[in-house]
């Protein structure tokens, strides 16, 4: 834990405090989760489930009837892939 100097009035303020004490000014070393890393978080969380019960889905379709599904075992899996990017782009601009 590090004291900064609050740029706005100067007082000294924590660098894991979420605002200077004194005048609110937010500190920029406290982390702060920007809306559209979340929303990349939210969004890559929901591709994956997805295309995995796309990907498992089709793939025991396929199985069970004889059908060739595997377009479909490959779209899922891409998604699936795509929602893991996805998730792990949100979780480093977090
Ligand atoms: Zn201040």
């Amino acid at each position: 834990m590090a004291l900064i100097k609050c740029p706005d009035c100067g007082e000294s303020v924590s660098d894991s405090a979420p605002a200077c004490p004194r005048c609110g000014w937010p500190s920029k070393a406290a982390k702060v989760p920007s809306a559209g890393a979340e929303r990349m978080k939210a969004a890559g969380k929901i591709m994956v489930v997805v295309g995995f019960l796309g990907a498992n889905a089709a793939g025991f379709a396929g199985m069970a009837s004889g059908a060739d599904h595997s377009q479909l075992v490959h779209v899922g899996s891409l998604l699936f892939v795509a929602g893991i990017l996805t998730y792990f782009v949100g979780w480093v601009r977090n």
